[in-house]
């Protein structure tokens, strides 16, 4: 696809992107586009007819409509005449080529008018392109449109793998193109990144890298953070660690017809756990410089020296030493306020640890000594494998100390030298600054849980490639005065938010003190918990430390926690936190006082499904609201419905309603548990008072949609998501004692919530009403089951003003 930026010497020949007619589209409307060919509402049974046995004209209408529908919304008419495919011979074939597109920028049509056309086109492509979506019962008989069929009913795509990419491309720079009507790419108040319209597994993109080898640990996260263009041009590039092969069971994309994943069998690669990313400390092994036959000696630190400047609450220095030197014993420097040094940054799994002691081989000294010394002169550096004792030491107060010190550490010092083996194997010389922004953001630097605080606290951030040093923000600027009109709308945004994820702090431009004297935990926390999604970490209990220093607590004390009671420290120091901290979907503590708390921020520690998608987007949701944390539990605002029912149980999605407002919301408990694929629903048992709690504000992330039609009995109807309420979250919670101007209660489990609309669910209003006649302001408090199941109930109304606390 011509669109799509590829790196300096690819691996890769370009992708062609085969289209089946060369027919212009009509420059008419883009939902009824379908009607002037032709396609027509029809059955339920013909249209499914129709997609299992597609005629070559209905894929190549499907093909026309897709691709050059989004370009009529953004450009209008200026799309007529411009040529869009070229034919290729032996054999004679018609491909299609964005190479005029840049022509048509002048065209960009304005942003709020269009935008909300243009999302509705890309949900129609994910529909189909997803192959599968909504679990509505076979229509029959019952007529539709193919809009409305697509959005509701399974339906095979059946386009080409190329066409389904290079239409996710298109419709991700013809948003980025759209956005920049309203909102110039650059470092502040750019949101434009708009987040991949490509699926992990189903995608081409994705069976071109798992056949390349890579690993779909790896890939998994990219598909949150890297948009289709970008995750082309890293297909492109050499895969880290080329000589590890990942094993999984079935490498090729699945059917529609074997829809169940296998269960995990030991030893394969996985989304989410790899199976070659091990660690322990026992069979950790130090590794040698390049170069280095592997018979060097070992260079020590005095353990006793060591403690004694952590003690003294010290930052501990390394002396650098030149390429002759024979010495064996690492110098240490106590650093004082005014000394530069350098802090290295490094992934503990490319070899540059120690478990035993503070020590190194003596190739790697002085590797790392050239290093520091070509920046700026600098002599001296931290290192951790050499200034943080290890376990084995069993030195602990001299340890807490070093963890205490960690944000000062990466704060003062001069420059952060990153090291990251992926990126190291590769040089910057000669190529483009997308490029090397592009490896930097996904090395495996980016991915593990350390890694991000000593990024964002850095003055400086300085990335070791082989030919040299690379300043990241240095680079960034450049990139952005720079770009040129294709990059700016493929690679830039995602590069964007990537450095915004690492840099943010560096991004306010402000001192440490002034940044210390205003750091607002409501503001911080969501950034963080979106930064940390996408990372790991091989010692889970280290987590509260990173946040620790990230908010700037009291680290010592945390440290000096029994490391699996560390994060519940942490949250207990909070005084605040975010409000709808609350709403997400999170796997939280089982502790009173701590149910609204979540276990972690990284979701491959998830242990549910629900977990695991918990913040993949946090930050869009988050708000500067904040709920105040007590020892009972989290005090916040909202609306809610307090509902008396017998012992019963929840399952399904009852139905409820206040007192003061004939509304009636439908909930969508999340009580199911995907495990190999499979969905199994759980039950949850309830009586006597609960509530559900209701957030007005907050819009619904993909995944969640994802969820609510998969689950869902009633898949989202039609395409007119104007007609009908957007769900939203909801909380279902026991209550404890209710003692008016505050409602104590438990956490029993997340929902949505949707309210049911009077052009859509007509009926199933009537039905409400009828057995729950409504009467503005009569308390009413009842509840009807099926089968010990809540079926549907209504109770008291409480609007904002009411505080809850959530224990
Ligand atoms: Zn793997
Ligand atoms: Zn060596």
């Amino acid at each position: 696809m011509d669109i799509a930026p590829r790196p300096l010497n690819p691996l890769h020949p370009p992708i062609e992107v085969p289209i089946l007619s060369d027919e212009e589209y009509d420059c008419g409307d883009f939902n009824t586009y379908p009607d002037r060919q032709g396609w027509t509402e029809r059955s339920g049974t013909e249209w499914t007819a129709i997609f299992r046995n597609p005629p070559v004209e209905f894929i190549a209408f499907l093909e026309r409509w897709l691709f050059y529908g989004g370009l009529h919304i953004v450009f209008g008419d200026a799309i007529k005449g411009i040529k869009f495919t070229r034919t290729l011979e032996n054999p004679r074939r018609t491909v299609l080529t964005l190479e005029n597109l840049p022509s048509l920028f002048p065209h960009t049509r304005d942003y709020h008018d269009f935008h909300p056309f243009l999302v509705n086109a890309q949900l129609i492509h994910m529909a189909l392109s997803k192959k599968t979506i909504g679990s509505g019962q076979d229509s029959g008989y019952k007529r539709d449109s193919l809009v409305r069929f697509i959005m509701n009913r399974v339906a095979p795509d059946p386009r080409s793998p190329e066409i389904i990419m290079a239409t996710s491309m298109l419709g991700e720079v013809l948003f980025n193109q759209l956005i920049q009507t309203i909102v110039k790419p650059g470092f502040e108040g750019y949101n434009g990144a708009m987040p991949s319209l490509a699926m992990p597994h189903k995608s081409l993109t994705w069976g071109l890298m798992r056949k390349a080898g890579w690993c779909p640990t790896a890939l998994m996260p990219f598909y949150s953070t890297l948009n289709t263009c970008s995750l082309y041009f890293l297909y492109n590039l050499p895969r880290p660690d080329p000589e590890k092969v990942h094993t999984v069971l079935n490498i090729y994309e699945k059917t529609a017809e074997n829809e169940i994943d296998p269960p995990p069998v030991p030893e394969l690669c996985d989304s989410h756990k790899c199976a070659l990313m091990k660690f322990s400390d026992k069979t950790y092994k130090t590794k040698h410089a390049d170069g280095c036959p592997g018979d060097c000696k070992e260079v020590v630190a005095n353990l006793d020296e060591l403690c004694e400047i952590l003690l003294a609450g010290k930052i501990p220095l390394i002396l650098s030493v030149d390429d002759d030197d024979e010495e064996e014993t690492i110098k240490l420097v106590a650093a004082e306020p005014d000394m530069a040094y350098v802090a290295i940054s490094h992934v503990w799994s490319d070899g540059l640890g120690n478990t035993k002691r503070n020590a190194i081989p003596r190739c790697q000294m002085r590797r790392l000594s050239k290093y520091v010394r070509s920046l700026e002169n600098m002599v001296l550096f931290w290192f951790d494998t050499i200034c943080v004792p290890p376990d084995e030491a069993k030195v602990d107060e001299a340890q807490n100390m070093a963890m205490g010190l960690m944000r000062r550490t990466y704060e003062d010092a001069q420059i952060v030298l990153v090291l990251d083996a992926w990126i190291f194997g590769s040089t910057y010389k000669g190529k483009s600054d997308a490029e090397s922004l592009m490896r930097i953001f996904c090395s495996s630097w980016t991915k593990r849980l350390w890694t991000y605080q000593e990024g964002v606290l850095a003055k400086t951030m300085v990335v070791q490639f082989s030919d040299g040093p690379y300043d990241v923000d240095v680079a960034m600027k450049r990139l952005l005065d720079t770009v040129d009109e294709i990059t700016k709308i493929s690679l830039l945004p995602p590069l964007l938010e990537a450095y915004h994820h690492i840099r943010r702090l560096k991004l306010e431009d402000v001192d440490a003190e002034t940044r210390r004297a205003h750091l607002n935990i409501v503001f911080e926390l969501p950034a963080i918990a979106a930064a940390l999604g996408n990372r790991r970490t091989s010692v889970l209990t280290d987590e509260a430390l990173c946040l620790g220093a990230l908010l700037d607590l009291n680290v010592l004390e945390i440290a000096r926690t029994k490391p699996e009671l560390r994060m519940q420290t942490f949250w207990r120091m909070l005084k605040t936190v975010p409000e709808s901290i609350l709403f997400e979907h999170a796997e939280t503590f089982d502790i009173d006082g701590l149910r609204w708390a979540p276990k972690t921020f990284m979701h491959a520690h998830q242990s549910t499904e629900i977990g695991r998608m918990g913040h993949s987007v946090g930050a869009m949701r988050w708000t500067r609201d904040h709920a105040t944390v007590t020892p009972w539990g989290l005090l916040v605002n909202c609306d809610g419905i307090l509902l008396s029912v017998r012992a019963s149980r929840i399952r399904g999605h009852p139905f409820v309603r206040g007192d003061r407002f004939n509304t009636w919301y439908q909930l969508h408990p999340f009580l199911h548990e995907k495990k190999y694929g499979r969905t199994s629903v759980g039950d949850l048992n309830v009586s006597g008072e609960i509530a559900v709690l209701i957030r007005e504000m907050g819009s619904i992330r993909p995944e969640e949609l994802e969820m609510f039609n998969s689950e869902g009995e009633r898949p989202q109807k039609g395409m007119d998501p104007a007609n009908r309420h957007a769900p939203g979250p909801a909380l279902i919670v026991e209550v404890v004692r209710d003692r008016g101007n505050v409602i104590m209660c438990r956490k029993l489990c997340h929902a949505l919530w949707q309210k049911l609309d009077v052009d859509h669910d007509a009926q199933q209003i009537e039905d409400l009403n009828s057995r729950f006649p409504f009467q503005a302001g009569a308390p009413v408090m009842n509840h009807q089951m099926y089968d010990d199941t809540l079926f549907a109930a209504v109770g008291v109304q409480k609007t904002m003003e009411q505080v809850w606390c959530v224990g």
